[in-house]
């Protein structure tokens, strides 16, 4: 039976090894950034495809009912594995030095960093066929769909499934036990929280990890840290996050570092930056 540590072991080999996880000549906006990585090694995590909370992902406040639970992704799905990736020192510390400026690291991470993460999710898919078992990443597959902002979709003609997906990765990234949400929506690991997620839908039953937690924000102090730091005034401890402020800023950051964009300053210099805040 295939372990959690042989994915981590096999999937943590894949991110040194692919250049596509460091700086390339070719994207580099100055010299100094060259040969710089992007992802730290990933933290791998296993849900169970019969997992009842699927079908709560599916709820208008949670994900929406675009979303598609595992086995409607894969008939023969048995698990999911989630993985966490955390950005480097490089990506973290460089777009903490200003409250505004996004740095050119996280610019790297966010676009051709999110490419290299696909690149990982079709590895896992490749390597699962190669143990025989069904692998599928659905971020990674053509049916994925998502509707950004609300009302801007003109494909949708049902405005209520504004900003949904058919495929969270951070909600998937809860169910399989890797954190749980902080006050600016983003899922605070034992690596903290500034990363992004992948996932694949396996056809084996594979031991789950545990989901040491109970609630949904269980991780998060509510300390208003992101929420002091938000340059598109998108979070207060009120009310959360606002995600159209959000994507309205990001549009704003779109112009300005085409063809990049990211701002990220919720998940840096703040008390779960890099792991779980203690309360
Ligand atoms: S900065 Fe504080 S309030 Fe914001 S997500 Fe992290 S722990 Fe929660
Ligand atoms: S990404 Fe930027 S604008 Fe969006 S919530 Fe985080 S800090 Fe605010």
């Amino acid at each position: 039976m295939i372990t959690v540590e042989q994915i981590q072991a096999v999937l943590a080999k894949a991110f040194r090894e692919s250049s596509h996880n460091y700086v390339s000549e070719q994207m580099a906006l100055v010299p100094e950034d060259v040969g710089e990585r992007l992802y730290d090694d990933p933290i791998v995590k296993i849900g169970s495809a019969d997992d009842e909370l699927w079908q709560e992902l599916k709820r208008p406040e949670v994900v929406g009912h675009l979303f598609r639970a595992p086995k409607e992704w894969l008939a023969s799905a048995r698990c999911v594995v989630s993985y966490f990736a955390p950005f480097s020192d490089f990506v973290v510390e460089g777009n903490g030095r200003d409250a505004v400026e996004v740095s050119n690291g996280w610019l790297y991470a966010r676009v051709e960093g999110q490419a290299f993460l696909t690149e990982m999710n079709h590895f896992l898919e490749e390597w699962f066929a190669e143990q025989g078992i069904e692998a599928l990443s659905p971020y990674a597959s053509e049916e994925f769909r998502y509707v950004f902002e609300a009302g801007t979709n003109d494909d949708i003609a049902d405005k209520s499934l504004s900003f949904t997906s058919n495929w969270s990765e951070r909600h998937v990234a809860y169910v399989c036990g890797q954190g749980t949400f902080g006050l600016s929506k983003g899922v605070i690991t034992e690596r903290g929280v500034a990363g992004r997620f992948g996932s694949v839908v396996v056809g084996a039953p594979l031991a789950t990890t545990p989901r040491p937690y109970s609630d949904v924000y269980e991780y998060c102090t509510k300390c208003g840290a992101c929420a002091r730091q938000c340059p598109g005034l998108a979070i207060s401890i009120a009310e959360g996050k606002s995600h159209p402020k959000c994507c309205s800023y990001v549009n704003e950051m779109r112009v300005r570092y085409a063809p990049r964009f990211g701002c990220g300053k919720c998940q840096v210099r703040v008390p779960c930056e890099r792991g779980i805040p203690k309360k």
